[in-house]
């Protein structure tokens, strides 16, 4: 039995899984085609982590925290997992909880959408509620300060958080890295990252920059946001994007930063579902936005790689509905425009 390996890096490539964390990984990689022209001269690739079990890459980082806290015994039997989320990390640790045996409890906003809130409870995982708004209009410090609280105040509680935990890009480093190594090798130009927590950036560079110095790594985040751009404002994205600098981004490892307009990323998702067949969340949308923008940039035949993070069936009451667009403000632009809209974007170096 080779079944505590990552199972994808297992000589035993058995299609058997022990329980659903062994699930996790191992997703399809997907040519891009129809969504812009650029995808004709280039080779654009999408890294389907929607395609986890619970559809998003946090199940990765939810598996390997868990894993290790299990270990150092900061988890033990009948323990209580508390993190704040705005989704996917939330769902990820409330997948592992199951699987396990735990008590999980997710600290969310007025952001969380809906679906995420009846995905969470579904897997059986209790919702805490803040609604304390900072300069930038976000509520992830207060969310963090009352999961600090409960990890403090329930007796066997630990919070692994994802913010600030070090070990949150062990997971990239260990499976998703790797994963983008396994496809490539060193035939790779470009890899485009969302970017929130750091964890999939700091993660992916440990293990990429010193084996592939030449690869490109690309960091992306949303208009509003303060990761790469100091100015806060207002924003509706959820997944990428922070109202303070990330203490787990490793800026030195980025190579090229995009601040996307939230307008062009849900066009770009709309785009995507109708032209690949690709219904993917929201960061996704600025995700592929900044990479097509990218290819654009670099000679014929360059091949780029983007991180997909989630599934977008959680955002068919938000990005997916024209009424909520609307009533945001948003005017989606229509897929045949896209090469244009692309076009227009810029890209900046990241902030040191
Ligand atoms: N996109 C989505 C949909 C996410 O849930 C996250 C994680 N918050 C990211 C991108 C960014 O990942 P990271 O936190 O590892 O920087």
């Amino acid at each position: 039995m080779n079944l505590i390996l990552p199972p994808q890096f297992s000589n035993q490539r058995s299609r058997i899984r022990e329980d659903i964390t062994q699930a996790v990984g191992d997703v399809p990689i997907v040519r891009l085609r129809r969504v812009a022209s650029v995808c004709e001269s280039r080779q654009c690739y999408l890294k389907l982590e929607s395609c986890n079990p619970g559809g998003s890459i946090k199940e990765k980082n939810a598996t390997v925290l868990v894993n290790q806290a299990e270990e150092a015994g900061l988890l033990r039997a009948g323990g209580t997992i508390i993190e704040s989320s705005s989704g996917n990390f939330g769902v990820g640790l409330a997948i592992v909880g199951a699987a396990r045996g735990y008590r999980v409890i997710i600290v969310v906003d007025a952001k969380t959408t809906q679906a995420f809130r009846r995905m969470l409870k579904a897997y059986g995982a209790e919702l805490a509620e803040v609604s304390e708004v900072d300069a930038s209009g976000s509520m992830q410090k207060a969310r963090i300060s009352l999961a600090t609280r409960l990890a403090e105040t329930i007796p066997g509680g630990w919070y692994p958080c994802q913010h600030y935990n070090p070990n949150n890009p062990d997971a990239h480093a260990l499976f998703t890295a790797r994963e983008v190594e396994d496809a490539f090798g060193s035939e790779l130009d470009a890899l485009v990252v969302g970017v929130s927590t750091g964890g999939q950036m700091s993660g992916l560079a440990r293990y990429l920059k010193p084996r592939y110095p030449k690869l490109r790594l690309v960091g992306v985040d949303v208009q509003g946001s303060v990761i790469f751009d100091p100015a806060p404002a207002p924003y509706k994205m959820t997944g990428i994007g922070l109202s303070f600098r990330p203490p787990n981004l490793d800026y030195q490892a980025i190579d090229l930063a995009y601040v996307v307009p939230e307008n062009l990323a849900y066009s770009m998702c709309h785009a995507l579902a109708q032209r690949e067949g690709l219904l993917l969340g929201s960061s996704t949308g600025a995700i592929v936005s900044a990479g097509l923008h990218l290819a654009q940039q670099l000679p014929p035949g360059s091949r780029i790689a983007m991180i997909n993070p989630d599934r977008g069936d959680r955002y068919l009451e938000t990005i997916y509905d024209l009424d909520w667009l609307q009533d945001n403000g948003f005017t989606l632009i229509p897929a045949e425009h896209m090469d244009v809209a692309i076009e227009q974007l810029c890209s900046c170096e990241a902030p040191r």
